[in-house]
């Protein structure tokens, strides 16, 4: 024990608990550590950069025993107290050490000691400030009324804004008035960065550039019940197809957020962040912007992320861990594609949901959140069915296009060419004679799945991988999908030298036989194998919407981005890969699929056709989602995961874990879950409702030379699986197998294998 100023540090190690550091002597520049400040301290040999999490004026430790801090980084701190609060959070709900969370909601030059500016508060008025004014409130609070005058004069004098300092020279006290009129929307606090004198002003800007359509009736009352909810925690869903009118929803309410002075978070999946869609931002605000995307060089995110938290851009846009942004003023969050499986983080030791985080910042933050989507998740539709999100409809498409109609191609029953059914080929030729063009998806790229030998039936396998390696014709490699190894296209059996074929179809193969059938007609594909540059991506979009091509062959790419008003056929080659997976949730995603890639038929004037091929087609789910469509689908799938127990009928977390060996990997798991069983003899924390499944091999087990293996824990209760994880994790760490594997704790697991 000892009595001396202390601070208490959240470092970067997988040790799940602060250090204390003694603060640096009153007398010094550095003494006053605030919370979100980073500081230099020395660990073991190591000398460490944590984030300052709390200060206080003892320590258990004794005194002889504290260390310095060495360096205070930051002359303020770089998380808000919001942001501060989520991260703390999210370490909590994820079960993850503190100091690795906040280390990975920085970008990797400030957790590696760059200088953030010198960054100031600016506080000012907001239009709504400057207008209240104007009309003589706030007629009775005396305090806020002398803070607003002294601004109001500040901004008349065309100053942008005044500093915490300034303002104390003139007034008494103002930070509760402040505080109570930025709640009203009327006052602004601004982190400027000090070399940058111009920001304010910049960030101050009003108007829209460009003023967008007039919304329709629903698009109207989208607007208006998010827009009513700025200042107060509300959830929505907006729910509508693909061309249905939600992006401009999403800009408008932006558009009243910023005009209450506040800013707006959006955040998209890896594949939704498009130009288009940046474009379509910056082109309605002149405001700038914060994108912040994985693509980015560290100096680039380093940027961005200032511009978030320095307010200069108000609005910030990015893809998962944007959630993690410093974002003054935050108005709204959006949410878009929210069903989408790139917004959950499943690698690595942090592993968080960044929409369900989304929606946990919206409420402590206490603004609404839009969870935008054709398809909401399961999980996201049984919050609306429970009243705890509000469902807000798009059902008809903006432009008035028709929606297209649905039907499956039975594949036992009709000849095939190369993956391709007669009747399917039969349509593409009616639709491209009517002049339309058509849409090609299948969900695998390369030209064949598999090589085969004709005289000993060898299958070219992956090394390291419980995996075939894909045939990629064109590039002469076959290469695996899973740990990206990377081959020569061998011309014979390594085993027997007899000669060797591709079996089955990928996209590449897909457009050859196109090009085979279709003569002359332009086609183009797009999947990751073509697409190596954003440019690329850009390119393709921009010939097929000039109609430049005609036939449209692609992955999950294909999905979104520009509208293609002439397509009028969709043909799905294969919808039966998310019927056999050990995975719940894969019925889910096809369905999701199927619909968002039907989205692209019939956008323009022209009626659209979807065709599914399938060897199923009196499957249960597919027969819902052609008879009921998405929502009919998602009842029937609700129904099943309710009887099955599964989420969100119930929580799961798994501990997954790999290994050199198969054995090693089910080993720690084993003894995990001998620990956890007797925790619950013990009668342990939360152990009541606790059910343990596994441990299993992950159904692909080996993968890049690691076997992969998982145990799921689950409960009906959410708050009792919190409290068994907190007691069984410690547990978990000191098991004597844990040295021999790598294992992850992933709390709400969005993909089981
Ligand atoms: P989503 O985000 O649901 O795919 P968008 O907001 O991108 O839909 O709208 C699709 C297209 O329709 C865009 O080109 C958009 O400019 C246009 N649009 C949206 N709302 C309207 C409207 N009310 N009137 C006319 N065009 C609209
Ligand atoms: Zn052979
Ligand atoms: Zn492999």
């Amino acid at each position: 024990m000892s009595s001396v100023p202390v601070v208490r540090v959240a470092l970067p190690t997988p040790l799940r608990r602060l250090f204390d550091y003694r603060a640096p002597p009153s007398d010094t520049p550095s003494a006053a550590i605030e919370p979100g400040m980073r500081v230099r301290v020395p660990f073991g040999r190591q000398r460490l950069i944590g984030v300052a999490w709390q200060t206080a004026a003892g320590s258990e430790l004794p005194e002889e025993r504290l260390k310095p801090v060495l360096e205070r980084l930051d002359p303020r701190p770089i998380f808000d107290p919001a942001t501060l609060d989520l991260l703390g959070w999210a370490a909590d709900y994820y079960h993850h050490p503190l100091g690795e969370v906040l280390a990975a909601a920085l970008p990797k030059a400030l957790r590696l000691g760059a200088a953030i500016d010198a960054v100031e508060v600016r506080w000012r008025l907001t239009a709504a400030g400057r207008a209240a004014w104007a009309q003589g409130e706030p007629r009775r609070a005396p305090r806020r009324r002398a803070l607003l005058g002294v601004l109001a004069g500040a901004d008349a004098a065309g100053e942008a804004g005044l500093t915490a300092g300034e303002l104390d020279a003139k007034l008494d006290s103002w930070r509760d008035a402040a505080r109570a009129l930025v709640a009203r929307g009327w006052l602004a606090a601004l982190h400027c960065a000090g070399s940058r004198p111009g920001d304010a002003e910049q960030a101050s800007a009003h108007g829209a550039v460009s003023a967008g359509p007039e919304p329709n009736a629903e698009q109207r009352v989208a607007i208006e019940r998010i827009s009513e909810s700025l200042g107060a925690f509300g959830g929505f869903v907006l729910q509508g197809i693909t061309g249905s009118g939600k992006t401009e929803v999403y800009l408008r309410v932006v558009a009243r957020a910023l005009r209450l002075g506040r800013s707006a978070l959006v955040l998209v999946p890896e594949i939704g962040l498009t130009p288009q869609l940046v474009g379509r931002f910056r082109q309605r605000f002149e405001r700038p912007m914060a994108v912040l995307h994985s693509a980015l060089t560290d100096h680039e995110r380093l940027l961005a992320w200032r511009d978030a938290f320095s307010g200069r851009a108000r609005i910030v846009l990015g893809t998962r861990s944007a959630v993690f942004a410093s974002v003054p003023d935050l108005g709204v969050i959006i949410v878009d594609e929210e069903h989408d499986a790139s917004f959950k983080q499943h690698e690595g030791g942090f592993r968080y949901s960044a929409r369900d985080l989304a929606v946990v910042r919206a409420q402590r933050s206490g603004v609404p959140v839009v969870l935008g989507s054709a398809t909401p998740a399961l999980e996201t539709l049984q919050n609306v069915a429970g009243g705890r999100y509000t469902r807000l409809v798009l059902s008809r498409r903006a432009a008035a296009a028709v929606l297209p109609r649905i039907s499956l191609l039975d594949l036992r029953s009709s000849a095939m060419r190369a993956g391709i059914s007669t009747p399917a080929v039969q349509a593409i030729e009616r639709h491209l004679g009517a002049g339309g063009q058509v849409l090609v998806f299948l969900n695998r790229r390369g030209y064949a799945p598999t090589l085969l030998c004709t005289a000993c039936g060898w299958i070219a396998p992956c090394r390291d991988c419980d995996a075939r390696l894909t045939v990629h014709l064109s590039a002469g490699r076959l290469r695996c999908h899973h740990c990206g190894a990377d081959t020569p296209l061998p011309a014979r059996c390594p085993q027997c030298g007899f000669a060797v074929k591709p079996v089955g179809q990928g996209t590449e193969k897909i457009e050859e036989t196109l090009a085979t059938l279709f003569p002359g007609i332009p086609c183009i594909r797009l999947d990751r194998d073509v697409v190596r540059r954003r440019g690329d991506l850009e390119e393709a979009m921009r010939r097929m919407a000039s109609g430049e091509a005609r036939i449209l062959v692609g992955t999950q790419m294909v999905t979104k981005g520009h509208d293609f008003p002439n397509v009028t056929l969709v043909v799905v080659l294969n919808a039966d890969q998310g019927f056999f997976s050990t995975d719940f949730r894969a019925p889910e995603r096809l369905a999701q699929t199927i619909v968002q890639v039907a989205g692209r038929a019939g956008r323009g004037e022209k009626a659209g056709e979807v065709l599914i091929q399938t060897e199923f087609p009196d499957h249960p789910l597919l027969l819902s989602l052609l008879a009921g469509g998405y929502e009919g689908f998602a009842g029937a799938a609700l129904t099943e995961r309710r009887q099955a127990a599964w989420p969100p009928f119930s929580r799961l977390a798994a501990v997954r874990d790999s290994a050199s060996t198969a054995e090693a990997a089910l080993a720690f798991l084993t003894q995990a879950r001998k620990s956890a069983e007797d925790l619950r003899a013990e009668g342990g924390p939360g152990t009541r409702g606790i059910r343990l499944l596994g441990p299993a091999p992950a159904a692909m087990a080996k993968r890049a030379g690691r076997h992969h293996a998982q145990l799921l824990v689950e409960s009906a209760d959410r708050a009792a699986l919190h409290r068994f994880l907190d007691a069984w994790l410690p547990v978990l760490e000191t098991l004597p197998s844990a040295r021999r594997v790598r294992w992850a704790l992933d709390v709400d697991p969005m993909e089981l294998f």
